[in-house]
């Protein structure tokens, strides 16, 4: 007897469904680190019919989902995701500006909005210059540098979740903390309004030069990485401490501690998530050992367990 298809495999088999689907797809494509096994289905929704009408199918089935933006602050385990992992396609790419604000959808580019705000000489986004990634991954992360998070930036945010629907919310009902937002975990940003602010074209390329150059000059550029892997504690530089540890260069497999930034470990080629990993406790454990500092993962761990082993999975994005 033929097996019924799910309410999900359904949805994604539907000639009208507004999204390109990828069974199996291995998720080593969708990350600036180059790693990581295959997602159970990757989906671009295309439109917000199918971007709710996938989460709804997926909330309904307890199939387990992510969203994901340009991945570059994921480590996606070596087995993979086994449910649905989420990018925004389209109608979620777009970006107009009116009134001193940034309409964007929140699958566009970061650094669209800051090459955008550079040409109109307006300021406030210097910071992200060069920071890789979506609009929605970084609201989510709220990335930004110590000083400077784009949540600042935030005037209006709309999202969705299942069961509540479309939320529009200002900026400043949200907390944005170091690398964190207050987005429920199974919370898809959709779009929002950034604020940009006038300033001097003459000190807005300064600084958007010498961001640039720092970055440049401090960073693996040449090598897949998630940027830094883990948090600065309090009143200390991470880098410093991998630094001081003597763990510039340490290695596992494929996975190495950059000699240019210690905070920053490198897929120098053939790296498996499990060599990073296994690297970042290493890491860990010598920070521990010799300042007594714990160090917090910043990159997000897709398809590992809360102790790090592959099984299983973070439910939402
Ligand atoms: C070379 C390099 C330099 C970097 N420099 C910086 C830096 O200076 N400052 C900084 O803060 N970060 C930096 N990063 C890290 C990273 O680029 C940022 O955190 C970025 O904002 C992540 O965006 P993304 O679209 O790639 O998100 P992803 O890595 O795809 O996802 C990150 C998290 O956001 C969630 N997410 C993504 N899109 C959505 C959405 N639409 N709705 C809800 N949740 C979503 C994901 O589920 C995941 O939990 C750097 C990374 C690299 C590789």
């Amino acid at each position: 007897m033929a097996r019924h298809a799910s309410p999900l495999q359904s949805l994604l088999v539907d000639d009208r469904f507004d999204g390109d689907v990828y069974p199996n797809e291995p998720m080593s494509r969708h990350t600036t680190y180059r790693i990581g096994g295959p997602a159970r289905f990757f989906v671009r929704a295309n439109s917000i019919g199918a971007l709710t009408g996938l989460i709804d199918v997926c909330a309904a089935e307890a199939m387990p989902w992510i969203m994901l933006g340009r991945g570059s602050n994921v480590l996606v385990a070596d087995e993979g995701f086994s449910g649905v992992v989420i990018a925004l396609g389209r109608d979620f790419r777009s970006s107009r500006f009116e009134d001193g604000r940034f309409m964007v959808g929140a699958g566009a580019t970061l650094s669209s909005v800051v090459q955008d705000a550079f040409r109109r000489n307006l300021g406030g986004f210097e910071f992200a210059v060069g920071t890789p990634g979506t609009v929605g991954g970084a609201l989510r992360m709220n990335a930004g540098s110590r000083e400077e998070w784009i949540g600042e930036r935030v005037v209006t945010v709309t999202t969705y979740r299942p069961g509540r629907g479309l939320l529009r919310r200002r900026g400043s009902e949200l907390d944005w903390g170091y690398r964190t937002s207050s987005f429920a975990p199974d919370e898809a940003i959709l779009e929002c309004e950034l604020a940009a602010v006038p300033a001097d074209p003459f000190q807005l390329r300064d600084r958007m030069e010498s961001n640039l150059a720092r970055r440049q000059q401090t960073q693996p550029l040449a090598l897949p990485t998630c940027g830094s892997v883990f948090k600065n504690p309090e009143g200390a530089s991470v880098g410093r401490l991998i630094d001081e540890a003597g763990l510039k260069g340490a290695s596992v497999g494929g996975a190495r501690v950059s000699d240019v930034h210690g905070n920053f470990i490198v897929n120098a080629g053939s790296a498996t998530a499990a060599d990073v990993r296994a690297l970042m406790e290493h890491v860990r454990r010598c920070v521990r050992a010799n300042y007594g500092v714990d160090l917090v993962p910043e990159v997000r761990l897709v398809g590992f367990d809360g102790a790090g082993r592959p099984g299983r999975e973070e439910r939402h994005g």
